[in-house]
């Protein structure tokens, strides 16, 4: 059974509370009750929970305190993104994205202050990292969000800062109060989980959220490219990643990123080895099947689906994006060689709200 975590009150489970209840003398409705003010209304302030006895909130304030961050700044981006910088007692901070569109509501948040697994491409990678997000401060990015934009439905993807997988204990435990039938009831399918791919962790998710959707950072399609710019996939090469992937029962969609660099990763025979690597879901074959023939060879098959991503300059940047129309050169290869293939335009770019721009810093220092 899941323990309670005294200083970490929103990620307790309802038995942890009944549990932590009973010594105020109180009756197991009352946890039902607490319950349901955190994680089905998001109400994040016992001072509200009208319901409730005075005294026993008073008492659950001073011994569970919340301790949440606080959000010190708000950027509006054109297209219709909100980022938010979240600012922890402990001065961590972090930061979290609202992304509206016409199919509903995405909520983008952090599972790290920082990271430290130094992508090339990415800016909260030369941050290194300060610390874990814990499963409360990760849940309530997504509470403060939806309730902020008034949200009863929202897809969550964990895209901010940090590598989910770094820190698996956490993630897990606010991902199963997201989906709990009691709080938000979440689907899993609802929720995205980005990551480098870390050895064990792709099937320890699959196994304990079943359903839920993964992408995977790939964006090279060879090891040494790949553990030049992501130092920190060195352990854990593609065979093994793919491997994974595909023994990984219960895993929701699986998506392949691949963020364009213009003459990095951008040839013609990188799209042909990223729709061989888009075919891995067939059994493995005794001789390769050059990319021309994948559609033929495979009808009947679904591919992994691939999204192509444009690439986000961070101030000094050594890289620059793909062009437009080559990128769409790639998809139309990418779809004529059978794989589902999209390509995502950047999003809150103008107030580095994009993938691979979330720094944490104060919106001064982010004007050029
Ligand atoms: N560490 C996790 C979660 C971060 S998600 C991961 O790597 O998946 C952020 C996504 O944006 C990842 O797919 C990341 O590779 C991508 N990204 C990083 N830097 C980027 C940039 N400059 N432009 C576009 N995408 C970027």
């Amino acid at each position: 059974m899941e323990r309670a975590s005294d200083n970490d009150p929103l990620s307790f489970t309802l038995e942890n509370w009944q549990r932590e209840i009973a010594p105020f003398g109180e009756a197991g409705y009352r946890a039902r009750q607490l319950y349901s003010w955190f994680h089905s209304r998001r109400v994040l302030d016992y001072g509200r929970m009208t319901n409730l006895p005075g005294p026993l909130r008073q008492s659950l304030e001073q011994q569970f305190p919340l301790r949440l961050a606080k959000a010190t700044h708000k950027a509006r981006s054109r297209d219709g993104a909100v980022k938010y910088l979240l600012c922890a007692a402990d001065g961590a901070r972090f930061e979290a994205v609202f992304l509206p569109s016409r199919s509903g509501a995405s909520l983008c948040v952090s599972t790290q202050a920082g990271c430290s697994f130094h992508c090339s491409f990415c800016a909260t990678g030369t941050l290194g990292l300060t610390r874990n997000l814990t499963a409360g401060e990760i849940l309530h990015q997504v509470y403060y969000l939806a309730n902020e934009h008034n949200l009863s439905s929202y897809r969550v993807l964990l895209m901010g800062m940090g590598e989910p997988l770094a820190n698996t204990q956490q993630v897990l435990k606010a991902l199963k109060r997201l989906v709990h039938p009691d709080g938000q009831a979440c689907s899993p399918r609802r929720i995205t989980v980005s990551t480098v791919g870390l050895r064990g962790r792709i099937s320890q998710l699959a196994r304990e959220l079943p359903g839920v959707a993964l992408a995977l950072s790939l964006h090279f399609t060879d090891d040494s490219q790949r553990q030049r710019h992501m130092p920190a996939a060195k352990p854990f090469p593609l065979g093994d990643l793919f491997d994974e992937l595909i023994t990984s029962e219960g895993l929701g969609k699986v998506t392949l990123e691949y963020v364009l660099l213009e003459g990095v990763n951008d040839t013609r025979e990188d799209a042909a080895a990223l729709a061989t690597l888009a075919y891995s879901v067939v059994p493995r074959q005794r001789k390769a099947v050059p990319p021309s023939r994948l559609r033929s060879r495979f009808r009947g098959f679904n591919t992994y689906h691939v999204n192509l991503i444009e690439y986000n300059p961070s101030p000094g940047a050594e890289f620059q994006p793909t062009p437009y129309a080559k990128a769409e050169s790639l998809q139309n290869y990418l779809k004529a060689a059978g794989v589902n293939a999209t390509y995502r335009r950047s999003r809150g770019r103008d107030v580095a709200a994009a993938c691979g721009m979330l720094t944490a810093t104060e919106p001064e220092s982010q004007r050029k």
